[in-house]
């Protein structure tokens, strides 16, 4: 009797021995009930990282992991720029409005191997993650609005992001042998207030009342207070007349303006809702998932912002 109560014991403890991992993690899994007993994830939920940036992703187990091996479904856009042995990996975005998937399949002490992914969507440099600024005859430039202004040559000055935008879209364009160049970029609002003030002057020399005048010039030279150009991020381009539609330039612009952010801000056919007539040299940054946003759905940013829910 004494012996089999003893190898009824050894018997035990060479199956607790022989699979101590699956064992005690099944202990461990009371409760969340799921065929496996593993279970891993990643650290953070973080999806997005700008061009040329990095992230970190990190695996966690409720198990001991032997090995974990990483990959990349495309190291073009997404590159694992670490050891990839490890359960922490960095990660690089290195083509802007891509993405890829980072896989990273795991091996447990006890030999079992899970996979776990997470698609990773690089956003390019000119990715706006905040709804732009609104700025038009109802809605006054906010008084606490920072410009952020930096020189771009020649006098002119734009907000830094617009700026540098506005440079690469500037260096694409000539490229391809298009020539682009900036008639108007920020204005003060004592500069918006003189150019305002002179074209009423010349509508009453002409002999309209204060009245048309008033309203004669404000679909063409924005009220002060109200103009694009005095938040730094709006650039008028080559030439202040509506015939620029007819210029390799201008198709240029129409092709490629949204990928550095910039939209046609002031299109012939909605003049009804921005108050202010065609301006097809009139470009304003806004970011480029916005601007694509805006142009497929052949929108002005008024129902842009209105739309945003
Ligand atoms: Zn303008």
């Amino acid at each position: 009797m004494k012996r089999k109560i003893i190898s009824v014991i050894l018997v035990l403890n060479i199956i607790l021995i022989l699979t101590p991992q699956a064992f005690y993690n099944t202990i461990a899994q009371t409760e969340n009930n799921t065929q496996s007993a593993q279970k891993v994830r990643f650290s953070n939920n973080i999806n997005r990282v700008r061009e040329g940036r990095r992230i970190n992703l990190r695996v966690i187990a409720n198990a001991r992991i032997r090995s974990i091996r990483w990959t990349t479904s495309n190291s073009r856009n997404v590159r694992i720029i670490s050891r990839t042995t490890s359960q922490r990996v960095t990660v690089r975005g290195v083509r802007g409005n891509t993405r890829a998937t980072i896989r990273a399949i795991v091996t447990f002490n006890d030999r079992t191997m899970h996979t776990i992914s997470r698609t990773i969507r690089v956003n390019d440099l000119f990715y706006e993650q905040e709804m732009p600024l609104l700025v038009n005859r109802d809605n006054p430039i906010p008084r606490n609005w920072n410009a952020d202004l930096v020189s771009i040559g020649d006098g002119h000055q734009l907000n830094r992001r617009a700026a540098r935008a506005w440079r690469a879209m500037r260096n694409a364009a000539r490229e391809e042998g298009i020539s682009l160049w900036i008639i108007s970029a920020y204005r003060n609002n004592a500069r918006q207030t003189r150019n305002f003030n002179n074209r009423v002057s010349q509508h009453r020399a002409n002999g309209r009342s204060a009245e048309e005048a008033f309203a004669m010039t404000a679909v063409w030279i924005a009220v002060p207070g109200t103009s694009e150009h005095e938040t730094g991020l709006a650039i008028d381009l080559n030439s202040l007349n509506q015939s620029f539609e007819r210029t390799r330039e201008f198709r240029w612009l129409q092709r490629n303006a949204a990928r550095f952010g910039f939209i046609m801000r002031y299109p012939r056919n909605k003049t009804r809702i921005t108050g202010i007539n065609y301006e097809p040299w009139h470009y304003r940054y806004v970011g480029s998932n916005h601007a694509r946003r805006i142009n497929r759905r052949r929108i002005v940013l008024e129902q842009y912002i209105e739309n945003r829910n």
